[in-house]
Order: structure tokens, then C-alpha cells, then sequence
């Protein structure tokens, strides 16, 4: 028998070809994986070639008075929404340049730190306006923003000692006829202190509210955020301090946006407050029109058409509210404490209109 024709030999061509096929793909799988660690090298280098950081440092090499123009394309960036952008050349600025003159520095600092507290780096923001602080201890403008920076902490504390910083520099400077601003700072004290009441764990409720109502009596502006704390809290004393307000409009959000089984409409006394839920229906479909007045007609505009498209239609209206800062006139779908533009405190004022309320629940997401 020939050799070609032993079975033997057939079986070792055939595991001859397997291996021959498994180098093949070896080789063939060790290339891919060449090319494309290549071509992620590329990439990373096309990435440093465009890298900002490097065509800053080699632009303040060049260029002696290179500060101002990289400062202008920081800002362009910061307008442009590209707040990473605009850290990463402040950084580059502050690191290629030691000896930069103090003041250029400072300028410098106060930039970065606000573009950090911009772009949410809250705790790099606070080191940045404490370096400056340490520096230049009566630099307000850093002042202003290390107490929004704190404030946002939840450091409440240190935000009411850069209150008594700023209150402090303000009686050195002589001219302490603004009254608005010391009004401000003082409004900007309590209301910290109004919020660390309320993140105050150890201190128990009647404690708080007995120190929250003497807040609530001097800055009447703070009366909102702590009814809405009671609310939260204890519903009994929420309703009967909500009936005393002299200021149920800006309440109105608050009564609207109560569950039917949070409002005791038995105990309601005050008029504005009945109002709000006879237009929602609330109080005539629990009680006789007669026996809480007979008066019918609500005299908030948006209340009555609400209470009438309700009674006389087939519309379901509801309220919608907006809020305007009565500081900036800006208009807000949300309420804040701060208003985002101008800074104002506790200064928003609610703007209601009537709408239908179509059950958006029900349309379907295809
Ligand atoms: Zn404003």
C-alpha cells in the first residue's frame, strides 16, 4: 500500500491543516489587535495635538503679555457654555506663570473659582475663594461667592460668618448709609439661620418653632419656607399658622398643590384660604355653600374662572405657576430661594394663570 493511501497519514494532514488554519488566525487576530492599539494611539495624539492645556503653556512661553487674550478666550468659552474649557486654561494660567504679578493672580483665582461654582465643583470653588481670601482678606466679590458656595454646602454656619465678615468691612468703610444693603446682609443672616434650624438634628421641633416664629415675626420674607417646613413636619401647626399669614397670595402654590386629605376644611376660617379650595371644589363637595358663606364668588380673578369653568363647563381648568424675581423681573418655572440671575434672596413672587388641564398621564410616549 502506498503511503498516501494509510489512513494514518490522513489523519495527521488533517490535524496538520487545523494547526496551519489556527496559526493563520493567530497571526491574523495578533495584527487586528496591533492596528488597533495603533490607531488608538493616533487618536490619543490628534487629542494632545488640539490639547488646550499644551497651546496654553506654549502660547504664555511665546507671548509675554499673553494674560489678557487668554483671559478673553476663557470667557468666550464660559459664554459658550464650555466651562471645562475655560478651567482648564485659568489652571494652565496659574501653573506656567509663578511669577505672575500678585494682582494678575488674584484676578486670575477669582475667575477660576467662579468658573468652578459655575461648572458645580462646589468644593474646589470654596478652596479657590479661601486662597484668595487668605491673600486679599477684604476682596468682596469673593467674599459674596464663598458665602453662595457655603450656602450650597449646606455649610451654614461658615456662610453666617462671611455674613459677619461682609457686615463687618461694610461699618469700616464709613459709609453706612445704604440701608438696603445692610437689610440684605441681615435678611441673609437669618435666613441661614433659618436653614440651620432645620438641618439642626440634635434641637427637638418645639425648640425650633419657637426660635423659627421669632425669625418669621422680624423678616416676614421667611415665612414661606418655613410654613412649607411645618407642612413637612406637622400638618396641625402648618394650618394654623397658614391661617394667620397676611400673605396668602404667596402661599397660593402651597394651598393649591395640597392633597384633598391634607386639607382640613372643617377648621378653615380664613377666607382666602376657603376661596382656594372652592374653586378647586373641595370644600362644596364636603360641605354646604351656606354654612361657610354665602358669598359664592371667589375674588382672585384665576380663582373664580377656575371655579366657574368647573361648576358651568365640561373644562377641567387648573393653575399654572410661574414665579418672577421681583429683583430682575426674570420668570422662573421653578421657585428657588436664590433667584439663578441676579442673586436676590427670597424675592420671588408667584405669577398664576388658568389652564386646561388635559391629563397628560393618559397620551401615549409612541
Ligand atoms: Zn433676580
Amino acid at each position: 500500500m502506498p503511503w498516501y493511501k494509510d489512513p494514518l497519514f490522513g489523519v495527521v494532514l488533517l490535524f496538520v491543516i487545523i494547526a496551519i488554519i489556527g496559526a493563520i488566525d493567530f497571526v491574523r487576530n495578533r495584527l487586528r489587535e496591533r492596528r488597533r492599539i495603533h490607531s488608538l494611539e493616533n487618536l490619543k495624539k490628534s487629542y494632545e495635538f488640539l490639547g488646550i492645556k499644551d497651546g496654553v503653556e506654549e502660547f504664555l512661553k511665546l507671548n509675554q503679555n499673553a494674560t489678557p487674550t487668554l483671559e478673553f478666550i476663557a470667557q468666550a468659552y464660559i459664554q459658550s457654555g464650555n466651562i471645562q474649557e475655560a478651567i482648564k486654561i485659568y489652571t494652565s494660567m496659574l501653573n506656567a506663570h509663578s511669577a505672575t504679578p500678585s494682582q494678575d493672580k488674584v484676578r486670575i483665582l477669582y475667575a477660576l473659582g467662579v468658573a468652578h461654582f459655575q461648572a458645580g465643583f462646589l468644593q474646589r470653588a470654596k478652596n479657590t475663594f479661601l486662597e484668595i481670601i487668605k491673600n486679599s482678606p477684604r476682596d468682596l466679590g469673593s467674599l459674596i461667592y464663598l458665602l453662595r458656595t457655603y450656602e450650597k454646602l449646606n455649610e451654614y454656619q461658615n456662610a453666617i460668618d462671611v455674613v459677619d465678615c461682609l457686615q463687618e468691612i461694610y461699618e469700616q468703610s464709613g459709609n453706612i448709609d445704604d440701608t438696603k444693603y445692610l437689610e440684605s446682609l441681615a435678611y441673609n443672616r437669618a435666613y441661614l439661620q433659618t436653614m440651620c434650624l432645620f438641618a439642626d438634628e440634635r434641637s427637638v421641633f418645639e425648640d425650633k418653632v419657637a426660635k423659627l416664629e421669632s425669625l418669621r415675626a422680624q423678616f416676614p420674607r421667611l415665612e414661606k419656607i418655613i410654613l412649607v417646613y411645618y407642612k413637612q413636619y406637622n400638618l396641625a401647626l402648618f394650618w394654623q399658622k397658614a391661617q394667620e399669614s397676611r400673605n396668602i397670595e404667596n402661599l397660593l402654590d402651597v394651598f393649591w398643590q395640597t392633597p384633598d386629605t391634607e386639607v382640613p376644611t372643617e377648621i378653615l376660617t380664613n377666607q382666602k384660604i376657603i376661596e382656594v379650595y372652592r374653586a378647586r371644589g373641595l370644600i362644596e363637595s364636603k360641605q354646604s355653600l351656606d354654612s361657610i358663606n354665602k358669598n359664592v364668588v371667589c375674588a382672585k380673578f384665576e380663582l373664580e374662572a377656575v371655579r366657574l369653568l368647573r361648576t358651568h363647563t365640561h373644562f377641567n381648568a387648573d393653575l399654572h405657576f410661574e414665579y418672577r424675581c421681583s429683583e430682575c423681573k426674570g420668570i422662573f418655572p421653578l421657585e428657588s430661594h436664590r433667584c439663578p440671575t441676579c442673586n436676590a434672596l427670597l424675592s420671588f413672587e408667584i405669577l398664576c394663570s388658568v389652564r386646561e388641564n388635559k391629563d397628560e398621564n393618559r397620551y401615549s410616549l409612541l
